[in-house]
């Protein structure tokens, strides 16, 4: 028996006023396990009235919901924890079969980053700041008040389904929103369960899910009129084609794109500390991360070390079917990703070296096996590209300015590390680093409590902590005449 058994053959529906049923246009997508290439499930697209029909559900519980207490809502969130906690496993084998996720990862660390995730967002409902109520204009009091902004719409990408969506829907919903999501089409089965499991938790029509592809259904939920916010992630293009048509409401955004993360290592570096730490931010999620870090630049000096000892370090996780235990290194989400990073490596540039993979294992399934390519430019195309695959490249520098210059030179600004024992060159680091996201002698550590998010081409606001919260957000000046 397969080890996928218990998830094949779903028929995946919408969740709209907390009831699930089918999409109704013509288009049946298909959704493959992208360790094997079988067909795990179907859905049928929605049409433009059904993206209609949960905008309006959304709408409907909107007012109430946002007449909820903090402490009713921090409840509400803190119940869908418990239910969430509750049936861990069960999405450990969804994640894992429809999004590839080694299994072993997903529950020891995916899942349960997920679910402290919930669990902090509930206590984050309860916590809300703005300046204090005061007499600043003689004879009136002037207070802010803080609102939610009505209906937002979660458009969330494949490479971390439930993540994404938990990390829009749970501040959202904490701040007094209602929600509609539009998964990933290739990913949309977590968030289905997790949606069906909120329906016995949060009020009908407080989170409700679309199917489909992002250029029908996603289009028609970012311009559809009722709806106030749009939280996006995924590419840059797509973002960009988001903020064309929130323009024409003008709607409130929140963007987080892709990312092309440049990872600093100094001579002085710890490099026995530093190797786990970077194979890791290579290879986590096979790659597809925005925050991987896969473009790395090391001291002139340290290349032939540092290129073996990570190529050593890499070589060793072990590439396989996600459902296996010991597997590490999972598939990439599908043919046409494997596509990608294949060709991007396959035209590397003739003065790059191939120190580790560069191709694809024999096999079904979409792997590709860890791959470390040196001497590369930064005009170079692996360069200038999110390459989004278990591959990094590296280049040389000469000293610090030339360091910092590399790494803020292409259009990306959402995660940057830095490699030294100075600290006083660790903090110049923190400072010039165009980057959201900085990490010293560390790379892709996140916790729900702090904010993230991008500069540039990464995109703009922030998810995560109280700011993420107040991203769902607005604030409205009211004045009492006190005569
Ligand atoms: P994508 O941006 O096209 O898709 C992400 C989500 O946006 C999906 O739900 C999709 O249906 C939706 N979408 C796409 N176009 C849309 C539109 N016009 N209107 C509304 N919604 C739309 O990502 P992809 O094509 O699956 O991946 C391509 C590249 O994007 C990757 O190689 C990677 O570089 C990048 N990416 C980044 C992230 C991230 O976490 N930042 C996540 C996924 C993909």
């Amino acid at each position: 028996m397969s080890k996928h058994a218990q998830v094949s053959n779903l028929t995946i529906e919408n969740v709209i006023g907390g009831e699930t049923r089918p999409g109704s246009s013509e288009r049946v997508v298909r959704v493959l396990n992208p360790s094997t290439g079988e067909q795990i499930g179907t859905f049928r697209e929605s049409t433009v009235e059904e993206v209609g029909q949960a905008v309006q559900a959304a709408k409907a519980a909107s007012r109430k919901w946002a007449r909820t207490t903090p402490g009713e809502r921090s409840d509400a969130l803190r119940k869908l924890a418990d239910a969430f906690e509750a049936n861990l496993d069960q999405f450990v084998a969804l994640e894992s079969a429809d999004a590839g996720k080694p299994c072993t990862t997903a529950k020891e660390e995916e899942l349960p980053g997920i679910l402290n995730a919930l669990r902090y967002f509930s206590g984050a409902a309860r916590s809300s700041t703005g300046p204090a109520a005061g007499e600043y204009l003689d004879g009136n009091t002037t207070m802010v008040r803080r609102e939610p902004v009505g209906v937002v719409a979660a458009i969330t990408p494949w490479n971390f389904p439930l993540w994404q969506a938990v990390w829009k829907i749970a501040p959202a919903v904490a701040a007094g929103n209602t929600v509609v999501v539009k998964p990933a089409e290739n990913t949309p089965i977590s968030t289905t369960r997790f949606a069906e499991l909120a329906a016995e938790v949060l009020p009908a029509g407080v989170l409700n899910v679309v199917h489909g592809r992002g250029h029908t259904v996603g289009e028609a939920l970012v311009s559809h009129p009722d709806v106030d916010l749009v939280s996006f992630t995924g590419s840059t293009r797509a973002g960009q084609r988001i903020a064309e048509l929130a323009a024409a409401g003008p709607k409130r955004l929140v963007l987080e794109l892709g990312g092309n993360a440049p990872v600093v290592v100094f001579d002085d570096a710890d490099l026995e500390k530093a190797m786990p730490i970077l194979a890791n931010a290579v290879l986590f999620n096979a790659g597809q991360e925005c925050m991987s870090g896969t473009r790395i630049l090391v001291a002139e000096g340290l290349y032939e070390k540092f290129t073996s000892q990570l190529a050593d370090a890499m070589g060793r996780w072990k590439i396989g079917d996600a459902g296996d235990a010991d597997t590490k290194l999972g598939p990439l989400i599908s043919e046409q990703q494997l596509a990608s990073v294949r060709k991007l490596v396959e035209n590397r540039p003739a003065h790059a070296e191939l120190l580790l993979g560069g191709e694809a294992p024999d096999g079904p399934g979409f792997f590709f096996k860890p791959t470390l390519i040196g001497r590369l430019q930064q005009t170079d195309e692996l360069v200038q590209t999110e390459i989004f695959g278990p591959v990094a490249t590296v280049q040389t520098f000469a000293g610090e300015e030339e360091a910092i210059q590399l790494a803020n030179a292409t259009p990306y600004g959402l995660a940057a590390s830095v490699w030294t024992r100075d600290v006083a060159r660790a903090l110049r680091f923190t400072r010039d680093l165009e980057f959201g996201n900085v990490w010293v002698n560390n790379h892709m550590a996140v916790g729900p409590e702090a904010p993230i998010g991008g500069f540039g081409a990464s995109g703009y606001g922030k998810e995560g902590g109280a700011t993420g919260v107040e991203e769902f957000t607005r604030l409205k000046q009211v004045v009492v005449n006190l005569d």
